[in-house]
């Protein structure tokens, strides 16, 4: 894959399974939020070979020939690196339409408003995110660790298949990361794949990941499991190659 010319990913197999857990990990510009970014759509990064595939209905699609929100329509969730936010947005508004949009594509019911503020009040606890989180437009004035918190609550709301969160963990005091791992955790069961990128071993702590892959410069250059995320952070990533 590349953006502007630059290629960025450079040969690159993964597959995850539902069920599991993937991490990436890697030093700055290797490529992982690309990773993320081309499979949830963005458009500023061109894919020149390759596939990526979904089972959609039992059958492999291959998602590249879907646009975003379709993709998005499938269940494949992006927790953004960086939050965008979105004055005049509400919140509560933009959870109630995603996941209607969802449901209608998916043929299961839509909610009206007040059935989906019983549902969400019931999420909202349940991460233990502030009220007041739901009435302002969507992630205008949060903090850093406020607008990741935010991310898991759209992820809670949305159950997505395939859950990509880019360094959900940056900026995160105790309290927020406990809050990230028990939205990822609830989501760890067999209808649900997840890979998060990620630079610590602090939030692989709270989440065992079935996989770790290290990324360097576009390609995996060593998978293992959870301990080779902590051998990382003893030893740096010059030691693997
Ligand atoms: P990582 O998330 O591993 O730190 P990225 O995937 O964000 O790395 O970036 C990989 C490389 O691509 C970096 O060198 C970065 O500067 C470049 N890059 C990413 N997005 C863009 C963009 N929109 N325009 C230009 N260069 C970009
Ligand atoms: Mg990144």
């Amino acid at each position: 894959a590349k953006v502007q010319d630059k290629p960025i990913l450079k040969g690159l197999n993964l597959e995850i399974n539902p069920g599991e857990v993937h991490a990436i990990m890697g030093p700055n510009g290797a490529g992982k939020s690309t990773l993320a970014k081309i499979i949830a759509g963005h458009p500023d990064y061109e894919v020149t070979e390759g596939r990526i595939d979904l089972e959609i209905n039992l059958k492999m699609k291959n998602i590249l020939d879907f646009p975003p929100e379709e993709r998005a329509r499938e269940g494949v969730f992006l927790a953004f690196q960086y939050p965008v936010e979105v004055p005049g947005v509400p919140n509560t508004e933009f959870l109630r339409a995603s996941f209607n949009a969802i449901c209608r594509h998916q043929g299961s019911e839509e909610m009206d408003p007040l059935e989906f503020a019983d549902f969400l009040e019931v999420k909202r606890k349940e991460l233990n995110i502030d009220e007041s989180f739901l009435d302002r437009p969507l992630n205008v004035d949060l903090s850093g660790g406020e607008k990741k918190r935010n991310e898991i609550l759209q992820m809670a709301v949305l159950n997505p298949r395939l859950a990509l969160l880019d360094e959900i963990d940056s900026g995160l005091d105790v309290d927020s990361l406990k809050v990230v791992a028990q939205g990822v955790n609830q989501l760890k069961t067999k209808e649900h794949s997840l890979l998060m990128v990620t630079h610590y071993h602090r939030i692989l702590e709270h989440i065992k990941p079935d996989f770790v892959h290290i990324l360097i410069d576009g390609k995996i250059v060593k998978t293992g499991d959870h301990t080779l995320a902590l051998s990382i952070e003893e030893s740096g990533y010059e030691t693997i190659q």
